[in-house]
Order: C-alpha cells, then sequence, then structure tokens
C-alpha cells in the first residue's frame, strides 16, 4: 500500500478544560475537523487558571490566553454562567461557587430554589450563556457566545446532566436533567457557542499560516468594540477570502473553479507564501503537476521553514514517481515541523514502496503514536503489520481506523480478512458485510465474502453477493467494474491459450488482442457524455515477474502472490512498484474533449514506457462522474446527481485525502490456489469466485476460463455469466461482452448488472471525438 496524503492541514488544539465531561461534548464536535484536540491531561506542567474575572468574557479569554501561552499551541476554553432576570442576572459569573466555596451542584439548587420561592412562573425567566474564547499562543484572542433560554422550575426533576440542570426548564415543559446527553448537545449553550466557533476553527485549519503572516499586536487580549478582530483582518484581505474559497472549491472538487480563484488570489498578493501552496493544491488537482511543483518551490521560497509545502512538494514528486526527491522532501517536513503525523505517514509510506517495511514500520508506527485516534495512520500501520505476517497485530490496529471512522471500508476489508486469517470467521463474516454494504461496488470484498459464505455453506448466499459484483455499469448511483488489463514489460503478452494446465482445461473463448491495452481506456473515455465531466483514477502495478516458478508452462496464476511475498521479503528491487494517477475529464465540446483524451493517453503511455522491463503490469480504471456544476460552469444544474460510477475498488479518498491503494490486491493474490493447484472447492460459485478473484486483479484469461467452468457446470447460473461479460469487456472483447451479458438478461429479465452494462457496451463513443 503507499498512501500520501495531505492537503487538509491538522491544526493542534489545546482545550483548556480537565472536565470529562466537556471534553468528550467538545472533541465530538471537532471529529473530522481537521483539528486535533488535546487535553490539559498532557500538559501537566499547566495550573488551574484563577477564574477572576467579573465578566463570563473575561474568564473564558483569560482561561484560553493562558493556556495558549503556557502550552505554546492554541488553545479553547468556555465558562458558562445562568443569568437569572428576577436575580439581576445572579448568580452569572459566579454560578460554579454560588451557594459559598466548596458547594456541590445541589447546594447551588437548593440556593436558587430559595432565592426564587413565591416568584410566579411568568417572571422566572433564566439563560444559560455559555461563551467560548480562542486563543494563539502569541496572544491574540476571540470569542463567541452560545445562549439557552428556559426558565427556573419550582421543583427539581431529572437525574441526567449536572449543575443547574434539575431546575431549568425548556420550553417544551422538561427539564435539561430530563433529557439525553445528545438531545442536550444538541440544544445546549455550550453545543451552540462550539458551533458558532467550527468555522474560526475550520479556517484555522486552512489558513494557520495566513494567520501567522498577519501582523496583530501581541498581547491584545481584548477586542474593544469597533475595533477590528482577528478574524475581520483575515476576512477583509480578499486575497485570502479568495483563498478560503478556493479551498472550499477544492473540498467540493471544483478543481477548475478552485484555480480559477486562487489564481486571482495569488495575483492580488505575489509574495503570499500561502497563496502559492495553494495555488500548488489546485494545480495539482487540475492535472498541472509539473506547474504545482514549481508553486511549491516557490512557496518555500517565500516561507523556508514551513512544513507544509515540503509535504506538498512531496506529493506533486510521488506522483511523478520521483520517490527519491519525494523522500527527502517528506523528511524535511518532518524535521520542520516533528508533531505532524502526516509527514511521517507519507514517508512511512516511501519506505513500504522502497520495500524498507521496517522503515515503514517505524515511521507508521511514529504517525500513530502522534494522533493515536487518526484511522488512516492505524490503517497504514495495520498494512504494514499485515505485511510483516503479523496478523494480530494487524487486526488490532485495522480495528482501532475502524473504531475511528466507522464507515473506513478500506479497514474494513483489510479487518474481515486478517479476522480471517486467524479463524475468526464470524468476525470477518460480520466485518465484510459491513463493507460491502458501504461500498456496494467493491468486487473485492464481495469476492471475499461469497468465498466465505461458501466456507460456511451457504452457497445460495454466495451467490447473492457475487451477482452484484459484475457492474459494468456506469448508471445512475449504481457501482462500477474494474476495467483492468494485465500484461508484461509494456508489451501485452497475454495470458492467452498457452496455459494447458488450468484446472478443468477449459478451452479459452475467443479473445480478440487489442495492439494497444490502452486503447479499452480510451475507448471507454470516449463514451463518456460530452456535457458530463469525469474524474479518471487509474491504478497501475508493476509486478516483478518472479523468478523461481515451480511450474514453467505459462504464466503462473499466483505471480502476484510470489512477488507479493517476494516483496514481503524486504528485497526492494522486488517490491511492487505502483503509480496512480487522477485525470479530471472536463465537459465541453467535442475538441476539447479530445484534446483531454489524447493529454491522458500521452500520460499513460509514459507510464507504460517507463514500466521496469521485466514486470507483469496490472492496469486498473476507474472512472467517475462527477457533478455537471464542476467544470460545466454556467449552464450546469447543480442538482443533477453523479450518474456513472465505473470503479473496480473504490480505494480512494476515502478520508478526504489522496490514498494510493494497492493494498488489496495482496487480499485476492493470497486466495488464488498455487500454480498447478486445483482451487479448494470445485463447485460452480467456487469457480465462479475464483473468476472474480482473477478479474479484480486484471487477469482476464484465467478469469474467463474460470467463469466458462463454471456456466459449463450450470448454464444458469447468473453471476458465471455476468462474470463471462466482465472477463471478456476486459479483454476488448466487447461483441462477446454483449452475447454473455445477453445470456445472464435471457435467464434473469430484471437483472440490473448485465441490463446496465449492455447498455454502457452498447453506447457509442461520442461522435465528435470517435474520430480514431
Ligand atoms: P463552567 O464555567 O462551565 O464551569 O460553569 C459554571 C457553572 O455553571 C457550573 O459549575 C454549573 O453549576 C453551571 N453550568 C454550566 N453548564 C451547565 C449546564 O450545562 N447545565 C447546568 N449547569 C451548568
Amino acid at each position: 500500500m503507499i498512501t500520501y496524503a495531505s492537503v487538509s492541514r491538522q491544526v493542534r488544539l489545546v482545550l483548556a478544560t480537565r472536565n470529562a465531561h466537556k471534553v468528550s461534548e467538545i472533541t465530538s464536535l471537532l471529529a473530522g475537523t481537521g483539528v486535533m484536540c488535546e487535553t490539559l491531561d498532557a500538559h501537566p506542567q499547566m495550573r488551574e487558571v484563577v477564574e477572576d474575572c467579573p465578566t463570563i468574557e473575561g474568564n473564558a479569554e483569560k482561561k484560553a490566553l493562558e493556556t495558549a501561552r503556557v502550552v505554546r499551541t492554541w488553545a479553547l476554553a468556555d465558562d458558562t454562567g445562568l443569568e437569572v432576570a428576577a436575580l439581576d442576572g445572579a448568580p452569572g459569573v459566579i454560578s460554579a461557587r454560588w451557594a459559598g466555596p466548596g458547594c456541590t451542584y445541589d447546594d447551588n439548587c437548593k440556593k436558587m430554589l430559595r432565592e426564587m420561592s413565591g416568584i410566579l412562573d411568568a417572571d422566572r425567566a433564566a439563560t444559560f450563556r455559555t461563551v467560548m474564547a480562542l486563543a494563539a499562543p502569541d496572544g491574540r484572542v476571540e470569542h463567541v457566545e452560545g445562549r439557552l433560554d428556559g426558565s427556573i422550575a419550582q421543583i427539581p426533576r431529572g437525574s441526567s446532566g449536572f449543575g443547574y440542570d434539575p431546575i431549568f426548564v425548556l420550553s417544551d415543559g422538561r427539564t435539561l436533567a430530563e433529557l439525553t446527553a445528545e438531545e442536550k448537545n444538541s440544544i445546549s449553550h455550550r453545543g451552540r457557542a462550539l458551533r458558532a466557533i467550527l468555522p474560526k476553527l475550520k479556517a484555522l485549519a486552512l489558513s494557520a499560516a495566513a494567520i501567522l503572516v498577519i501582523s496583530t499586536p501581541v498581547c491584545a487580549a481584548k477586542t474593544e468594540p469597533g475595533q477590528e478582530t482577528i478574524w475581520d483582518q483575515i476576512m477583509a484581505s480578499q486575497s485570502r477570502k479568495g483563498l478560503i474559497q478556493g479551498h472550499e472549491y477544492l473540498q467540493q472538487k471544483q478543481y477548475g473553479r478552485a484555480l480559477d480563484e486562487i489564481r486571482h488570489s495569488l495575483a492580488e498578493n505575489p509574495k503570499d507564501p500561502v497563496a502559492h501552496m495553494m495555488m500548488g493544491v489546485a494545480q495539482y488537482w487540475n492535472g498541472m503537476v509539473d506547474e504545482s511543483i514549481v508553486s511549491y518551490r516557490r512557496a518555500i521560497e517565500l516561507s523556508p521553514d514551513d512544513a507544509e509545502p515540503h509535504l506538498l512538494l512531496g506529493i506533486s514528486y510521488a506522483w511523478k514517481d520521483d520517490q527519491r526527491a519525494a523522500e527527502a522532501e517528506f523528511r524535511r517536513s518532518t524535521e520542520l515541523d516533528p508533531t505532524r503525523p502526516d509527514g511521517f505517514m507519507n514517508l512511512g509510506s516511501i519506505r513500504e514502496s522502497l520495500g524498507d517495511y521496517t522503515g515503514a514500520l517505524e515511521m507508521s508506527r511514529k504517525a500513530v503514536d502522534l494522533d493515536k485516534k487518526n484511522p488512516l495512520y492505524r490503517y497504514q500501520l495495520g498494512s504494514v503489520y499485515r505485511k510483516l505476517g503479523r496478523d494480530a497485530d494487524a487486526v488490532e490496529q485495522f480495528s482501532a481506523a475502524v473504531k475511528a471512522q466507522p464507515d473506513y471500508e478500506d479497514a474494513l476489508l483489510e479487518l474481515g480478512c486478517a479476522q480471517e486469517r486467524e479463524h475468526d470467521l464470524k468476525g470477518a463474516m460480520a466485518t465484510l458485510k459491513k463493507a460491502v454494504s458501504i461500498k456496494p461496488g467493491d468486487s473485492v470484498a464481495r469476492m471475499r465474502l461469497a468465498r466465505l459464505h461458501l466456507a460456511l455453506g451457504e452457497p445460495a448466499k454466495a451467490r447473492q453477493v457475487m451477482a452484484d459484483a459484475f457492474h459494468l455499469t456506469p448508471e445512475e448511483g449504481g457501482a462500477g467494474l474494474q476495467l483492468s488489463v494485465s500484461f508484461s514489460g509494456g508489451k501485452k503478452t497475454s495470458t492467452a491459450g498457452s496455459d494447458k494446465n488450468a484446472p478443468g482445461a477449459a478451452a479459452p473463448g475467443p479473445e480478440p488482442e487489442s495492439a494497444d491495452p490502452l486503447s479499452m481506456f480510451e475507448r471507454n473515455l470516449r463514451r463518456v457524455p460530452l456535457d458530463q465531466a469525469a474524474v479518471m483514477h487509474m491504478d497501475a502495478v508493476f509486478l516483478p515477474k518472479p523468478k523461481l516458478v515451480k511450474n514453467t508452462l505459462g504464466e503462473s496464476p499466483s505471480s502476484l502472490r510470489k512477488a507479493l511475498a517476494q516483496a514481503a521479503g524486504g528485497a526492494p528491487s522486488s517490491a511492487p512498484k505502483s503509480v496512480r494517477r487522477d485525470y479530471p475529464l472536463g465537459a465541453g465540446d467535442g475538441s476539447s474533449r479530445d484534446a483531454q483524451i489524447n493529454k491522458i493517453m500521452d500520460d499513460l503511455r509514459q507510464v507504460m514506457k517507463d514500466a521496469p522491463p521485466d514486470a507483469d503490469v496490472r492496469l486498473g480504471m476507474n472512472l467517475t462522474f462527477t457533478h455537471l456544476v464542476d467544470i460545466g460552469r454556467s449552464n450546469a444544474d447543480p442538482e443533477r446527481r453523479p450518474k456513472v460510477t465505473y470503479e473496480p475498488r473504490q480505494v480512494g479518498n476515502d478520508m478526504g485525502l489522496w490514498v494510493i491503494g494497492t493494498s488489496w490486491m495482496a487480499l485476492v493474490a493470497e486466495v488464488l490456489p498455487e500454480p498447478g493447484e486445483l482451487p479448494a472447492q470445485t463447485d460452480v460459485d467456487s469457480w465462479t469466485a475464483l473468476g472474480l478473484a482473477h478479474a479484480t486483479v486484471g487477469e482476464s484469461q484465467r478469469a474467463m476460463e474460470a467463469f466458462m467452468i463454471a456456466t459449463r457446470m450450470d448454464p444458469r447460473s447468473v453471476p458465471a455469466w455476468l462474470g463471462r461479460g466482465v472477463a471478456a469487456a476486459m479483454s476488448g472483447d466487447e461483441d462477446g461482452a454483449v452475447a454473455a451479458l445477453r445470456k445472464a438478461l435471457g435467464i434473469d429479465p430484471k437483472n440490473k448488472a448485465a441490463a446496465d452494462g449492455l447498455k454502457w457496451l452498447l453506447r457509442p463513443a461520442n461522435k465528435e471525438t470517435s474520430k480514431k
């Protein structure tokens, strides 16, 4: 597995409290924002701040400022008070100690009921007010407020919550102590304050560097009315406004717009390193990788000590497959900021891709140590353990990843397979089912789940799971098919025909070879409607040919396994090398589409040319349709949903990060039979599962052989016919694919995979662009 990530930067934030209740409330609200929370427990040197200000605002800011100064990072603090109109706003700032030093919550509630006795319901209005303050280590501070209106009860009710909850009545008549924690969080003063400050934290996360270059009076602890706040200053700076907007567009995958917006900002402020950095990011996502390198270098010139542009530059180098240059940049970024886990993660990825698993282990562990709750780092560490054969450790890390992010499908797939290796079949079944439910288009997860069903004697379930694994179809919300080819040394040397020792010795069907293995990619790119924008993800994996093959007849069906085993042995030269490229395909007219496709094809040909001389190549194409509004601009309909996904394994961007994944190939390889071996089970469904396994790694010929055995054993097996359709399409035999899918449709006229696949296969290439 190779994982490079960045783009979103993390901000460390200390919560200036030791109150576990508040910490859990705040961390749950900040999950996924890129803000990494720490509590005061991590900073024993920080003493209790004396809350002696006359106002709630004053106390909140004092706590945040002192914490930020001592801990030397951004700090968030809150202070709350209950204000009762009939008591002229008391207890207010002294709510905690209203009934006297050392008083309990109960003492305070009793005092309140005494003070309010005899006062009519209509005059018992009360408000909880939370002030949340965010402070920088250099003394800048900002605050927001959250309120909750209610009234004081006549008698206490309810047992949850704390403080004045049992006597604080909401408009629906319940007291706060009668709500669940979740209900309370959704309406509470503290929840509101936190949500109000969230955009500021997000802005901080994205432009931490931008904030640092804005000069503000040091120790301007208070902002007088009418005086500009730091946020006003950020927002007032048009160029940064553009950057923030550009970042928003990037998040929404509107890459073209992001580029325009950031270019504009940069023109206004050509000396702003952050603008150059963001420019690089936008260029990168627009496929202008060389230009992004120039931009990142400029950012580094302007701000040599910032770790971020080094990290991003490393990612661009990695894209260009210049691993050494990438490594140097990642290393520099970790030197400049040893607290950033993503730098270590990227370093680990590079070490891993160079076959240095020990180095990869060390770096991945560092990343996890720095951010234990980050699912991506856990996933990477788990992958390294898996490659080292340490399955129990792998299970632990993948479990942690899934715990942190329950819908992290890559981690679920890995976890399920690791559980199976650890003989926890029940656990594996549950995990893989979850993976399939999250990503129905993941053929690998389906294949592994189907095999488990078969092992447990549930063939009907296996068939059901597999039937949905063969979607050739880019259709409304549908999943896709792995479109992949395999060939050797940059030239396609099909596995066709030569292998007489295939179990069952099926005569392979006719498989017209296309002269150029990439032509299939091109043909499918040309099927994308002109008014439709898309992103094509391309995975290429170069696997060193195994030198020792017992059986010399033809290519070994488990060459992948051998290659991976060799790689796991640590010999750098035998490590599989992989390249992933994302190419945006804009909506537009025929000639611009033509130019884009030609550019993509040129680039792909270059990638193939650079393939190691004696390697097997696996190529995968994922075509994801994006919103029309993305690039269609003016006359686009923003409501229109993506209508096509054309994906084998949806490996990318689970985390909003750029993730290269080839790890899953090993999860296929480990279940393929050894050369010359029969599969463990030889019933029709096991043959179908085997065909699916071959198909997912691009071995179309072997897939076809297995599916043909399956259709011969049971000519009414829909999954087996669907498999034949897929295998034929993969090898460029689209007529064969059409025939097989028609057969499946004949058996099951309602079969959607077959119907959708036929629709796509029979779709003409765009006339304007189909000159070839
Ligand atoms: P603090 O500033 O958040 O520690 O709040 C001061 C006092 O206000 C606490 O000791 C509680 O008595 C009260 N308080 C704060 N938040 C709540 C709440 O959510 N429910 C009830 N009482 C609260």
